[in-house]
């Protein structure tokens, strides 16, 4: 009822009865004969009739729901399911929350329906979300939900040199592949999650959603205490110094082992992060050529060694635009100079919170702290980019480029057109062609972000049949 009360009044009525069959021909020809072409010339894309071309014919629903209900069955839907809240901003930006539906069929219809501009995820309730007015306040509560992570482009902005603001591009997605490699080993091997989901977030972030039951049960204080774990890099874009690994004695610092593993041994190459300081910081990103950036640099130097840093200066103002490589070079001979005792204890701790500073993961941590925190859905479109948010592989996280191996809706769209034309038909698609395909997005270059959310979910779905026999089995003992 809530959601017919502030339906916009000039939305577009829907152009025909929504049929959940992909494979309807007629209809998606009825559908391309709508959608502008004009519009999806555009790179930016996201026109309401191509996004609902999409819904209905492209968007994994199957792989969403398996993903989102958790069970050894594929068919049967649970509560993860069931009494999950999605929450959708129509296209005139009404934003409806509390949504809920019974099956993959009845979420896909209601969202071709509406068509919004795109949906969240929320957390899964004690009662239906849609039913939450029929029951007690407060017996309506979150219960449970993935553990989520959010990493964006924007805690990055005083660091990258070559974009800005809503900018992104081949080379500054290097920050995020880091974050990626690193977050990804921490949660993993610190952790114990198994089920992590990396989803390209449509502009310049991406998104991990981790669905080990462990991870959907946490309470918000647990989340809380888990992310505090993770804040390494602190303070507001005023403070100089954002990291402090730990504390300092004579013979140097002990860092924790998760960092250890993160920034590696003696050697350039011999962790991620060293490998990405010297690779993206030093010399794709040149850093700290900028003279206001090298001062930054200065200011993180240990403060005692005011000689070395004095040499330094002194040194770079002769030389302005020396290169943030060389510039690197110049601190560790400083450091070298100080002898074995002082590089070990002063210089070494603080050259590496410097490695830490300019490329552990930026968390944006406030969305990983509460169950009932709302999160855009994979497979969505970006309305600002009109490209698809993608799950990834983080194995190749390093390869993909956000500005051209993202999947738009236009490409998408174009993709099936193109698939129809060479089976030679008109008004119908080939049989061959449709022959033992899953779904539309088998045919486009959806295809290998579909196969990564596939087995994601085969995944899930392997280990709750475990816990399902190893139940049953503990049930017929007692018995
Ligand atoms: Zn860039």
């Amino acid at each position: 009822m809530a959601a017919a009360a502030v339906l916009p009044p000039v939305r577009p009525p829907p152009p025909m009865d929504v049929d959940i069959e992909e494979d309807d021909d007629q209809e998606l020809d009825k559908v391309f004969a709508q959608v502008d072409e004009k519009s999806l010339d555009q790179i930016d894309s996201a026109e309401p009739m191509a996004i609902l071309a999409y819904y209905r014919h492209l968007l994994p629903w199957k792989h969403l729901f398996l993903w989102l209900n958790r069970s050894s069955s594929p068919t049967v839907a649970t509560r993860n399911f069931t009494h999950r809240e999605f929450a959708f901003t129509l296209q005139n930006e009404a934003y409806l929350r509390y949504q809920s539906f019974s099956s993959a069929e009845e979420l896909k219809r209601e969202v071709c329906r509406l068509n919004p501009a795109r949906f969240e995820i929320g957390p899964v309730y004690t009662a239906k979300p849609k039913d939450r007015k029929t029951v007690q306040k407060t017996m309506f509560k979150p219960v449970s939900r993935e553990l989520v992570f959010d990493i964006d482009m924007t805690d990055y902005d005083e660091i990258r040199t070559c974009c800005s603001g809503k900018g992104i591009c081949k080379r500054c997605w290097a920050f995020i592949a880091v974050a990626v490699e690193v977050l990804d080993a921490t949660l993993r091997q610190d952790f114990g999650f198994k089920h992590l989901l990396w989803v390209y977030s449509g502009r310049r972030g991406i998104h991990c959603w981790i669905s080990d039951d462990e991870a959907c049960s946490l309470s918000d204080e647990a989340r809380k205490s888990l992310t505090g774990w993770l804040d390494v890099v602190k303070g507001s874009a005023n403070q100089v110094k954002k990291v402090d690994a730990g504390p300092i004695n004579a013979h140097g610092r002990t860092l924790h082992p998760s960092l250890r593993r993160a920034i590696g041994g003696e050697g350039e190459a011999s962790g991620p992060l060293k490998r990405a300081f010297v690779s993206t910081i030093l010399e794709d990103q040149d850093c700290f050529k900028q003279k206001s950036h090298s001062d930054t640099l200065l200011e993180l130097l240990p403060a005692s060694e005011a000689d070395a840093i004095g040499r330094l200066r002194a040194k770079w103002e002769k030389e302005p635009f020396r290169s943030s490589t060389n510039k690197w070079t110049d601190i560790m001979e400083q450091a070298s100079r100080a002898g074995d005792k002082k590089r070990n204890a002063i210089w070494k701790p603080c050259l590496e919170d410097v490695i830490l500073q300019y490329t552990y993961p930026r968390i944006d941590l406030e969305v990983s702290k509460h169950l009932n925190h709302l999160l855009k859905s994979p497979f969505v479109i970006h309305p600002g980019t009109g490209r698809v948010c993608v799950p990834l592989d983080p194995a190749n996280i390093w390869a993909f480029d956000p500005t051209d191996g993202c999947p738009t809706v236009a490409r998408l769209l174009k993709e099936l057109q193109t698939v129809d034309a060479d089976a030679g038909v008109t008004g119908k698609r080939g049989d061959k062609v449709l022959t033992n395909v899953k779904g539309n997005w088998e045919r486009t270059s959806l295809r290998p972000f579909v196969e990564i959310m596939d087995r994601h979910c085969q995944a899930i779905m392997k280990e709750q049949k475990f816990i399902k026999q190893e139940m049953d089995s503990k049930s017929v003992d007692a018995w």
